[in-house]
């Protein structure tokens, strides 16, 4: 397989060791990030500052090629992204429009391995991990596409991102780089199924990111047939682990709750999990379930949505109802794709 390298999987701090390694001069990462973040150049021509071998260098190695989008499908605040890769594989987007700003949900991998039994992306197994550079572009050619900037970044498009730590990592960098895109990291959010030992590094990971969990049960009976991961990880190895990250690194986790008809939206799943979460700095985040075609489960309706609320609120845990977006176009929570002819 042809492994392209792209320009933009570089944070500031690997483009200043490269531009070394090169015998070339560290200054000229940051100046680069400005032809690249600020100034948004598509060809290595337009830069002036660098000398041209030094440029002739980089471009032998590392493309500055976009990635393809295929098609947008525009409803109202919601825009869906689709994009090709250079390896035929296809990813998705999801730009929504808030009062607060613009945000988009990025994917992280090709396909899923962690087969929540809700969720359309993760039907398709992985097929591997997005590069660095994937992540970035995505945010790059959106911005592109709307002629303007985003505020928020959230990773819980399609596949499980601590599954690609490393590349998230990096991509983290460059986003909140403040000569990248500069992104404040308490606008970026990252969510995860629980795994466990790379919640405990992203716990080390010196940036104000935030946390969201999967958390979807109240129970390690329920959570084992939702969610497969839970047999590794299950919640009373997960729960602990989060009140030390919580401690650790002072900050608020979400848990997301999809509420799927008569699965977990009775009275006793919301006093369960009152219970499995009390004491924790959290708030917890009802997502009304977005029906597909594939997949059995069904919608709570929104009397019963309140009635958990309220359950939740009566026990003073900090809770939302997410706003729904994109229903129409499948680009809503847990119905992205990785592959074209599905979509
Ligand atoms: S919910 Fe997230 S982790 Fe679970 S299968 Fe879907 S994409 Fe993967």
């Amino acid at each position: 397989m042809i492994i392209v390298k792209s320009i933009y999987g570089f944070s500031r701090e690997k483009l200043e060791k490269y531009f070394l390694s090169i015998g070339s001069k560290k200054y000229h990462a940051l100046q680069l990030f400005d032809w690249l973040y600020v100034k948004r150049i598509k060809d290595y021509s337009e830069i002036t500052n660098i000398k041209k071998e030094v440029i002739e260098k980089i471009s032998s190695e590392y493309s500055i090629s976009p990635l393809k989008i295929v098609e947008v499908q525009r409803d109202k605040d919601v825009y869906k992204y689709l994009f090709e890769l250079y390896d035929g594989e296809h990813i998705e987007a999801v730009l929504m429009m808030h009062d607060y700003g613009k945000s988009i949900c990025v994917s992280s991998q090709v396909g899923c391995n962690m087969g929540c039994k809700f969720c359309e992306s993760g039907r398709r197994k992985k097929v591997r991990n997005l590069e660095t550079y994937e992540m970035v572009l995505q945010i790059l050619m959106v911005e592109e596409d709307i002629k303007s900037r985003i505020s928020h970044v959230v990773v819980m498009g399609i596949g499980e991102p601590f599954d690609n730590y490393d590349n998230l990592v990096d991509f983290f960098k460059i986003i909140n780089d403040q000569k990248g895109i500069n992104i404040g990291s308490r606008h970026i959010t990252v969510s995860t199924c629980g795994i466990i030992p790379k919640i405990e590094e992203f716990s080390n990971l010196d940036m104000q990111i935030n946390l969201a969990i999967s958390l979807h049960a109240p129970n390690n009976k329920l959570r084992d047939e939702l969610m497969p991961i839970n047999k590794v990880y299950p919640l009373d190895k997960l729960i602990p682990c989060l009140k030390e990250y919580v401690k650790k690194t002072n900050r608020r986790l979400t848990f997301e709750y999809i509420m799927l008809k008569d699965i977990n939206d009775r009275e006793e799943d919301a006093k369960e999990l009152v219970k499995l979460v009390r004491g924790i700095n959290c708030y917890i985040n009802l997502i009304p379930y977005n029906e597909t075609n594939n997949i059995g489960y069904k919608r709570t309706n929104t009397v019963q949505i309140m009635r958990f609320y309220d359950i939740l609120k009566k026990n003073n845990i900090n809770v939302t109802i997410r706003r729904e977006f994109g229903g129409n176009i499948s680009a809503a929570c847990g119905q992205l794709r990785s592959k074209k002819e599905e979509v």
